[in-house]
């Protein structure tokens, strides 16, 4: 029960890394404020930590917008009075083609989730853990935030975005027991892996080849990494990403 009195807000929480890890938060006492656009798979988080004896909520928002940011930590604050820990893991991945290629709309809307959406929520967070003396930010980078490939060039520039905004906001708040870190998954089979995958050549090869060590990732593997970083033995750790990418990165 390492989390235990913690309060943790997650963004996109409804499926995926974000489901997996809201789950994990809460198996180590965490009450636990899912936000998400899905509100079924949302809710459904929400009552999978409630059926484990768990305390958790749901609140609709899109968090690319400031005024869905707003309700998420009005509505936490409200019901747990406090935000220790910011997961700011809801990101989309729509893009397809080049830069002349690409539609207008998919660059601003990828930013929106995928930037804005730390922007928005962290600014009503951070006053909020500045009240209880500190907290942690958790930010959910990508490979991409690192390595460059073809065909995703806004994905890849919104979470190159994603991991400076990690470091600075680590300077800003450095000195405010703020920690802000960043995870780095590898090729997770959430519906947003699951999506990409099939929009490759051979979806199958790629799934066994694209990590050295041979297997795909799932979101419970990226879990233990974001429940490390919310709790106090990560201290010392700020504006840092965390691998768990399978090699990668490295490769
Ligand atoms: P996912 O699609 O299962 O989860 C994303 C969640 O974000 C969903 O619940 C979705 O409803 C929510 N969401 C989307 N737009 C939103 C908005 N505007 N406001 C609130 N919620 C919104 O996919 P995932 O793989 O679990 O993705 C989680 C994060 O991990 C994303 O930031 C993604 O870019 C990142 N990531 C994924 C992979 C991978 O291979 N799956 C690899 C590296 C990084």
């Amino acid at each position: 029960m390492r989390l235990e009195g913690k309060v943790c807000v997650v963004t996109g929480g409804a499926t995926g890394i974000g489901e997996a890890s809201a789950l994990a938060l809460a198996r180590e006492g965490a009450r636990v404020v899912v936000g998400d656009v899905n509100v079924e798979e949302g809710r459904k988080t929400v009552e999978d930590i409630k059926k484990e004896g768990g305390e958790a909520l749901f609140v609709e928002c899109d968090v690319s917008r400031e005024e869905g940011a707003r309700r998420l930590v009005e509505e936490t604050v409200g019901a747990f009075g406090r935000i220790d820990v910011l997961f700011n893991n809801a990101g989309i991945n729509i893009t397809e083609g080049s830069v002349p290629e690409m539609k207008v709309e998919d660059w601003r809307r990828t930013f929106a989730v995928n930037v804005d959406g730390i922007f928005w929520c962290s600014r009503y967070a951070i006053p909020e853990m500045r009240k209880n003396g500190g907290g942690r930010i958790i930010n959910t980078a990508s490979p991409s935030s690192f390595v460059g490939w073809a065909g995703n060039a806004a994905y890849i520039a919104s979470k190159g975005a994603v991991m400076s905004l990690t470091r600075a906001m680590a300077m800003d708040h450095a000195k405010e027991n703020i920690r802000v870190n960043a995870i780095v998954p590898g090729l997770i089979l959430s519906p947003l892996g699951l999506n990409w995958v099939q929009q490759q050549e051979d979806p199958e090869a790629v799934k066994e080849s694209i990590h050295p060590i041979g297997r795909p990732g799932y979101p419970e593997d990226v879990a233990p990494v974001v429940v490390f970083l919310a709790q106090d033995d990560a201290e010392f750790a700020t504006g840092a990403p965390f691998f768990m990418d399978g090699g990668l990165v490295a490769s």
